[in-house]
């Protein structure tokens, strides 16, 4: 799950990370009233969305007077705000973080990841702090400096400090820098956070250290143990189908394509993805519905599947075990007449690949069905093929 950066900054507070002085507005009113309250002589206003890029997009902006701030406000809310991170549709601005202006002598890159290879956490810093890290990786991987950190004993003051010494921070501001890694990640741990980015750390004319940007990400199956968090979820945010589909219990990642698939099991899910991607498809979603067979949770999956009109076309690749592949089957039917408007075709063909138990019986009541379009394949690869051409039919 992420949150906003006014949020992010909000939890590092609490682990004594040093972050400008700040509140969040969701009205022009509220943002200069925010901007008198801090009574800085630098204020910067800031879209909140949950993507970076934004200074380059214009959605950090440095205001002088409270007329600017009133201006940038104006401006800002509502707009929607394409960055190099949320595609093309780009994201509506619906809050602002008002904030102090830093005094910036110098930017650097710090984060903190999960590391697969290693099974630690890997701490990451950069002299290239501000730009788009990315580039940096690719261009000059060498500038970017990695600790990795022993879990049992956490990541050691010495580690920090050869951090802050590798990525240049001025001498007066190691202490500081150091101090501040260790307190990001305490809160790392803490929360259960599968990322901390803080780009740019900065420090100041002053040589204090502070975190300027902050993004958190936290690892949504220990949610439960961070009720504080999980309520700082902002709905407008997220996919309305990937929501929907959550509340019925359902896995679905919107994929952007249009051949819509329904799996069950992760596996098999991607394995179908894969299949549907060397037929020449492109897999609209992933989604696995489990082991639940029920005609209305099935459509639920249909209907989330076809809203918008995104998908064409539909791939069933369900592997029947404890749950019988001629349950499956009726289930399939049921919905189908459940969500077709006239009760005799479904308005996108649907190809059903069934393995498993009691397959054969499944695949008879899908060849008998009354419901038009609705084909069932003998595996997955002609599954796949078959409704990767119903689909370029459609469309042609
Ligand atoms: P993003 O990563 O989405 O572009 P940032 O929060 O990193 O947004 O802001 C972009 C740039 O704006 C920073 O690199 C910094 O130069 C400037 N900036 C952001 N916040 C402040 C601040 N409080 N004071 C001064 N400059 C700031
Ligand atoms: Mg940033």
């Amino acid at each position: 799950m992420n949150i906003h950066e006014y949020q992010s900054k909000q939890v590092l507070r609490e682990y004594g990370v040093k972050v400008p002085n700040g509140l969040p507005a969701f009205t022009v009113d509220a943002a200069v009233d925010n901007a008198e309250k801090l009574g800085s002589p630098v204020i910067v206003v800031k879209a909140q969305i949950h993507a970076g890029g934004r200074g380059k997009a214009g959605g950090v902006k440095i205001a002088k007077t409270t007329d600017e701030v009133r201006r940038y406000a104006r401006e800002l809310l509502g707009k929607t705000l394409v960055t190099h991170q949320t595609g093309p549709e780009g994201k509506v601005v619906n809050r602002l973080l008002i904030e102090e202006g830093s005094k910036i002598k110098k930017e650097f890159y710090l984060s903190f990841v999960i590391d697969r290879l290693s099974a630690s956490i890997v701490m990451m810093g950069s002299e290239e702090g501000g730009v788009e890290i990315e580039k940096v990786a690719e261009e000059h991987p060498e500038k970017i400096i990695k600790e990795y950190i022993d879990p049992v004993v956490g990541l050691m003051p010495f580690q920090a400090t050869r951090m802050a010494y590798a990525i240049n921070i001025p001498a007066p501001a190691v202490r500081k820098a150091s101090k501040l890694m260790q307190n990001l990640y305490a809160a790392f741990i803490g929360k259960d956070c599968s990322q901390v980015e803080i780009n740019p750390l900065v420090v100041t004319e002053d040589d204090d250290v502070i975190a300027l940007d902050a993004k958190l990400n936290f690892d949504d199956s220990a949610l439960y143990r961070h009720p504080d968090i999980a309520e700082l979820r902002d709905d407008s945010e997220e996919d309305p189908k990937e929501l929907e589909a959550s509340a019925h219990g359902l896995n679905y990642v919107n994929l952007g394509g249009d051949v819509a698939c329904m799996v069950n099991g992760a596996g098999l899910a991607m394995a179908t993805v894969d299949m549907l991607k060397h037929c020449g498809g492109e897999p609209a979603n992933f989604l696995d519905v489990g082991g639940d067979s029920a005609p209305e949770k099935i459509a639920t999956a249909f209907n989330i599947m076809l809203e918008g009109g995104q998908a064409k076309g539909i791939f069933v690749n369900i592997f029947g075990g404890i749950n019988r592949c001629d349950n499956i089957a009726n289930g399939i039917i049921e919905a189908a007449k459940l969500i077709s408007k006239d009760g005799k075709s479904l308005p996108v063909p649907v190809v059903v690949r069934l393995e498993g138990t009691k397959v054969d019986e499944g695949r008879e009541i899908l060849k008998n069905t009354p419901i038009g379009n609705v084909f069932a394949a003998p595996n997955m690869e002609e599954g796949a093929k078959q409704i990767v051409e119903l689909v370029a039919k459609a469309k042609a």
